[in-house]
């Protein structure tokens, strides 16, 4: 991920257009920030998570079994993917369906890989990886988190919690090539059955020090969805975390899923100083905030129920 082009007109009167039920009933807390704090501790210690490499392979077994375990059908993306250098990455997407025939559904996704080269506007050695205990491991976390809450309480409508790989690979055009490799791919090869109401990305969402605004090409994209964020997060007491006014715009897996038509935001502190540099590292994060967007994350769930 990338900022992207500022100075676009952002959307200032949202439309709401989707059904809110329950509005009466704030959604019950039912995420475990401390349970899942140690899914992001488990792949910074497996290292960089860059494909092609063992850390990759091995977490994506780890992946792979834990999904099992807890969604209702497991769906398995495989493909190579060549790169401008001419390189070959194996890469895999995971899609854990929840309630797999429900027509009315939402679909939640985080990337699982993590960059090659810590070349970010702080980093001070860009030969060497991102350990990225936010960048990358904490959405997956969360992820996790939400799969466990939703094998305990199953859903009454559909949850699909897509794991994308080939994020962060190489470099962010404005026509990307080896970054967003997976969303581009899930784009084009969707989960059968009904499109999701809409989706959204978590990345960068254990900053101990939380704070998410609201990020441009959502605005842009899907205003409706922002604000249905952002209006859960308020009703469940994180308005403080999550700041209802526009700051970064960004080249996310968001905008691979926009494309294809699907209402897709992107859920994201950019306010994180060790973005893409060696500093990426478990000090920066906290089980306190990947409880606060996993209530949200939750209370998404729960409202449209
Ligand atoms: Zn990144």
């Amino acid at each position: 991920m990338r900022p992207g082009h500022r100075g676009r007109r952002l959307l200032t009167a949202l439309a709401l257009s989707l059904p809110l039920a329950c509005r009466d009933a704030p959604p019950v807390r039912q995420f475990d920030g401390a349970g899942a704090f140690p899914y992001l501790e488990t792949q910074v210690k497996f290292g960089p998570r860059i494909p092609g490499t063992e850390p990759h392979t091995r977490m994506a077994a780890w992946l792979d079994s834990l999904l099992r375990q807890r969604a209702d059908t497991l769906m398995v993306q495989r493909w190579n993917h060549v790169t401008t250098k001419g390189d070959t990455l194996p890469l895999i997407n995971f899609i854990a369906r929840f309630n797999p025939a429900a027509e009315k559904r939402i679909l939640f996704l985080a990337h699982w890989d993590s960059r090659p080269r810590a070349d970010g506007p702080n980093s001070t050695d860009s030969t060497v990886p991102v350990p990225g205990a936010n960048d990358g491991a904490s959405g997956v976390a969360l992820l996790l988190g939400v799969a466990d809450v939703l094998r305990r309480a199953p859903p009454k409508i559909g949850v699909d919690l897509l794991f994308v790989d080939g994020e962060d690979y190489g470099d962010f055009t404005d026509t990307p090539t080896d970054v967003l490799i997976g969303s581009r791919w899930y784009a084009a090869h969707q989960a059968p059955g009904s499109p999701p109401l809409y989706a959204v990305l978590f990345d960068l969402v254990a900053d101990k020090e939380l704070q998410i605004y609201q990020e441009g090409n959502s605005l842009v994209g899907a205003p409706e969805v922002v604000e249905l964020v952002w209006d859960t997060a308020k009703e469940l007491g994180h308005g403080g975390y999550f700041i209802a006014s526009p700051r970064h715009t960004l080249i996310d897996d968001h905008l691979e899923l926009q494309k294809a038509g699907i209402r897709a935001i992107d859920v994201v502190d950019f306010d994180y100083p060790a973005w893409h540099t060696r500093e990426d590292t478990m000090d920066k994060v906290s089980a306190a905030s990947l409880q606060v967007v996993g209530d949200v994350a939750v209370g998404l769930v729960r409202r449209e129920e």
